[in-house]
């Protein structure tokens, strides 16, 4: 399958990558994950804004402009050879240096790579009887609000999830709900909508913001506030919601069922909303 490497195009085995480079001593780079539907990329423009502003609140200098970033991303897509839904990846490193240090080196060029991978949509039994989840201590650093290669947090928190056979770990730090494992949380309650605020203790999702949308636009009350754990063991509804798990109704939380233990109606009225600009 096609990649994209530091201005070529080139089959995916054909990448080397330094071990000097930053993004593999450090984890000192970001990424993004897109989908494209039916050949439509989904929202590019969001996810390339949020790679932008992480390059800047990091410090990496990449000569890329939102311009360049979309011709990759159409040109992984197109060029993949993938029949049917896929995902763009792109990541960008601060680069590879001449000797490992901590400190930004200076004079380094950001490693920049890209592929495409088919698209695994969510199994239609999570939209028809929902999903199991538990909680977990969130353990992550400062900056969720930054989309880092520095996933270890994420990755032990879907390893949890896995261990116990459910399909996400919600987070809870100080008292609070944070973030599933890569996935942001919606609890609803009496048909009021409620999302973790947006500031460093949560990813700002691109599938957030557009539930944030269509919320508004269908005149569906969304409040984003600080959402105390006890909040979920009184839902009526809590959705996860990311690019690859789309909405995906939570029936069962920690061994429990979540309101009925049925997807809700106010998760069947988004989903309807969501799947149409989908289609879109
Ligand atoms: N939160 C975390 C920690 C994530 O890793 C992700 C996606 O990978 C999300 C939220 C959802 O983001 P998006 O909707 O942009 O896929």
């Amino acid at each position: 399958t096609i990649s994209y490497w530091n201005g070529r195009y080139l089959p995916l085995d054909e990448v080397h990558v330094s071990p000097l480079d930053r993004g593999f001593l450090f984890a000192d780079g970001l990424y993004e994950v897109t989908a494209a539907y039916n050949g439509r990329l989904f929202e590019p423009e969001a996810h390339i804004a949020r790679l932008q502003r992480g390059m800047a609140e990091l410090r990496i200098d990449c000569a890329l402009s939102a311009g360049d970033w979309m011709a990759i991303m159409e040109r992984l897509a197109a060029e993949s050879g993938i029949d049917g839904d896929l995902t763009v990846y792109l990541q960008v490193t601060r680069g590879a240096a001449s000797s490992r240090g901590h400190a930004f080196p200076a004079g380094v060029t950001p490693s920049v790579f890209g592929m495409a991978s088919p698209l695994k949509r969510p199994p239609a039994s999570w939209r028809d009887q929902g999903v199991a989840a538990i909680t977990i201590p969130d353990i992550r650093w400062g900056r969720c609000d930054l989309k880092t290669v520095a996933l270890l947090g994420s990755v032990l928190a879907q390893q949890a999830a896995t261990d116990a056979g459910v399909v996400d770990a919600l987070q809870l730090r100080d008292g609070l709900v944070t973030e599933g494992a890569a996935t942001n949380i919606f609890v609803v309650k009496n048909g009021v909508i409620a999302t973790p605020l947006n500031d460093n203790r949560i990813l700002e999702g691109i599938t957030r913001t557009v539930i944030l949308r269509l919320a508004a636009e269908a005149g569906l009350r969304l409040e984003e506030r600080d959402i105390p754990a006890a909040e979920l063991e009184t839902a009526d509804e809590i959705w996860i919601a990311s690019t690859t798990k789309e909405i995906t109704p939570v029936t069962s939380l920690n061994g429990k069922p979540v309101g009925t233990g049925a997807p809700g109606m106010v998760w069947r009225r988004m989903f309807a909303l969501f799947a149409e600009r989908l289609g879109r």
